[in-house]
C-alpha cells in the first residue's frame, strides 16, 4: 500500500478514536503517525492504544509510528472558595504561597519558583490567555498584579508567564514516569511540550538514550529565540500554534510557522505543523475554506507534516478529518505552483557525502524523469538527507530496521519497506528494483535510482549511485 502524496499525517487518538477498527479506518485513510497525548492518557491505556497499533501495523504490513507527547511543567492556578469569580480590568489580583482557597482578590499558585521568578513588569497569562495580568509588586511569596484583561476565573485554570524564564527543566515528575513507561511500551518518537533551552533537549535524551526519537515543540518564546541551539540537539520540530498563539500575539504565529519550516528544512530535520488545523471538523463534517487554506500553507511550504488534534481524538468525524487532510496535500502536492514553491527553498547540500550523492541523485531523477529515489538505509539518516532534496520522484527506503521504518514515518516522501541487507552489490539492485516494482513505484519498462553505503549496513557511509531498469522479470518473485 502506497500513499499518494509526500506530505504525512499525525493523528491524535483520544476517545473518537480508541478502538482497533477506528484506528484501522484512520490508517487506511491516510494517517501515518498517531499520536498519545500524555495530559489525557494514563499508562495502561497508552499500552493498549500503542498495542492495538503494532496490531494495525502487523494487519496492514506497513510500518506506523507512535509519537507520544509528555504534558510538560503546565502551571496552574489552586481553587477558589465560592466557586469561579471575576476580575475586573484595572484591580489588583495577587497571586500567593498561602494554600487556602482564593477570591475575586487573591488566589494560590501551588508554583513557589515563579513567584520567586516573575519580575514587576512582566506579564501572566490566565487560561489559555483570556485574562491578563501585570505583575506590579512583588514581595517573598507573593506577587501582586494588575489586571489587564478581565474575565472569569476558576479553579486549577492554566497560568504562562511568556516574558519569564521559568527555572525549571521541560521534565516534571510526571513527565519522567510517562517517559520511561513510553519508551517501555516501544515508541518511535517523543515530543516535549515547553522546552525553553537546549538542556530541556539534552536531559531528555539522557533518558531516551536512542530508544526514541525526540521532537522539540516549539510553543514558547523562549525556544523561538533560541531555536537554532534546540534544533541541533532534536530530531524533529513541532510548530505547537496553540500554546505559541497563547504565548505570543496571534499575528505573529503565521510567521514563525514558516521560520521553524524554514529552518528544520534548511537543517533536514522533519517538521510538524499541528493545531486547529481542521477545526470545524470537530463538529462538521466538512471544513471551513480557512482552513483547507492553511492545511495547504503548511504544505506547500514543505513541511514533513501535517497534524490533527481533537479533531481526530474527541471530534465527531476523526476518519472524514484524516481523508480532508489526505485529499488536500494530494490536490496541492499536483498543483503547478508547488514544484517551484519547494525548490525555492531548497537549501544547498552540507559538504558531506551523503548531501553530495542526495543532491546528484535528486538532479539525475528530475533530469531523467526516473520513478523512484531508493535508499539502502539503516538508520534512516540517507533517507532523511534524500528527503531534505524534496525530489520529485518518490523516495523509497529499505531497512532491515523496523525502528527505522517507524521513524521514517513522519518524513517528507520516504515509503520505508523493511527487509533484511542486501548480500552484494548485485542483490542490491536487484531488489531495489523488485521492491519498486512490488510497492507500486516503478513499472517494468522505467528507470529508478539506487543510493547506498558500501560496504552495505554501515551507517553513513552513503557513497553509490545506480541507475537501474526495472524489468517485467522484476514482478516475478517476492521481493524481500
Ligand atoms: C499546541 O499547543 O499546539 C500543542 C500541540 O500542544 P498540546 O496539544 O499538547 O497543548
Amino acid at each position: 500500500m502506497r500513499r499518494l502524496r509526500r506530505t504525512k499525517i499525525v493523528a491524535t487518538l483520544g476517545p473518537a478514536s480508541g478502538d482497533r477498527a477506528v484506528i484501522e479506518r484512520l490508517f487506511q485513510a491516510g494517517a501515518d503517525v498517531f499520536r498519545i497525548n500524555m495530559s489525557h492518557t494514563s499508562h495502561d491505556r497508552m499500552r493498549e492504544l500503542i498495542a492495538i497499533l503494532r496490531d494495525v501495523e502487523r494487519a496492514c504490513g506497513r510500518p506506523i509510528g507512535v509519537l507520544v507527547d509528555l504534558q510538560g511543567p503546565k502551571l496552574r492556578l489552586g481553587t477558589f472558595a465560592g466557586g469561579p469569580v471575576m476580575v475586573t480590568r484595572g484591580a489588583s489580583f495577587t497571586l500567593d504561597s498561602q494554600d487556602a482557597p482564593g477570591d475575586a482578590s487573591r488566589v494560590f499558585l501551588p508554583h513557589p519558583e515563579i513567584l520567586e521568578a516573575a519580575q514587576p513588569g512582566q506579564t501572566l497569562l490566565l487560561d489559555d490567555g483570556k485574562v491578563r495580568l501585570m505583575a506590579t509588586e512583588k514581595t517573598p511569596g507573593r506577587l501582586v498584579t494588575r489586571v489587564e484583561v478581565g474575565g472569569r476565573l476558576s479553579d486549577r485554570k492554566g497560568v504562562s508567564l511568556p516574558e519569564t524564564m521559568l527555572p525549571f527543566s521541560a521534565l516534571a515528575p510526571k513527565d519522567r514516569s510517562d517517559l520511561e513507561a513510553a519508551l517501555e511500551a516501544g515508541i518511535d518518537w517523543v515530543a516535549l511540550s515547553f522546552i525553553q533551552r537546549p538542556e530541556d533537549i539534552a536531559e531528555a535524551r539522557k533518558i531516551t538514550r536512542g530508544r526514541a526519537s525526540v521532537m522539540a515543540k516549539i510553543e514558547k518564546p523562549q525556544a523561538v529565540q533560541r531555536l537554532d541551539e534546540i534544533m541541533d540537539l532534536s530530531d524533529a520540530l513541532m510548530v505547537a500554534r496553540g500554546d505559541l498563539g497563547v504565548e505570543l500575539p496571534l499575528e505573529r504565529v503565521p510567521g514563525i510557522q514558516k521560520q521553524i519550516t524554514r529552518a528544520a528544512r534548511r537543517a533536514g530535520k522533519p517538521v510538524v505543523v499541528a493545531t486547529q488545523m481542521l477545526e470545524s471538523m470537530i463538529a462538521s463534517p466538512v471544513p471551513t475554506r480557512a482552513e483547507v487554506s492553511d492545511v495547504a500553507t503548511a504544505i506547500f511550504e514543505g513541511a514533513d507534516a501535517v497534524m490533527l488534534s481533537a479533531e481526530s481524538a474527541a471530534g465527531q468525524y476523526p476518519v472524514e478529518a484524516v481523508t480532508t487532510m489526505d485529499r488536500i496535500a494530494q490536490e496541492v502536492e499536483a498543483d503547478p505552483t508547488y514544484r517551484t514553491i519547494i525548490q525555492g527553498q531548497r537549501a544547498e547540500p552540507e559538504p558531506t557525502g551523503a548531501d553530495a550523492i542526495a543532491a546528484a541523485a535528486r538532479q539525475i531523477a528530475e533530469t531523467l524523469d526516473l520513478s523512484a529515489v531508493i535508499c539502502w538505509t539503516s538508520s534512516g539518516s540517507t533517507a532523511l538527507r534524500m528527503a531534505r532534496e524534496r525530489p520529485e520522484p518518490p523516495i523509497v527506503a529499505i531497512s532491515p530496521s523496523v525502528a527505522t521504518g517507524r521513524k521514517l514515518s513522519l518524513v517528507w516522501g520516504v515509503h520505508c519497506v523493511i527487509g533484511e541487507d542486501a548480500r552484494n552489490q548485485d542483490d542490491m539492485v536487484e531488489r531495489a528494483c523488485r521492491i519498486a516494482f512490488a510497492e507500486g513505484f516503478a513499472k517494468a519498462g522505467r528507470r529508478v535510482i539506487i543510493l547506498a553505503g558500501l560496504p552495505l549496513g554501515t551507517p553513513g557511509a552513503t557513497n553509490m549511485l545506480r541507475i537501474a531498469f526495472v524489468g517485467a522479470d522484476h514482478a516475478d518473485a517476492t521481493p524481500v
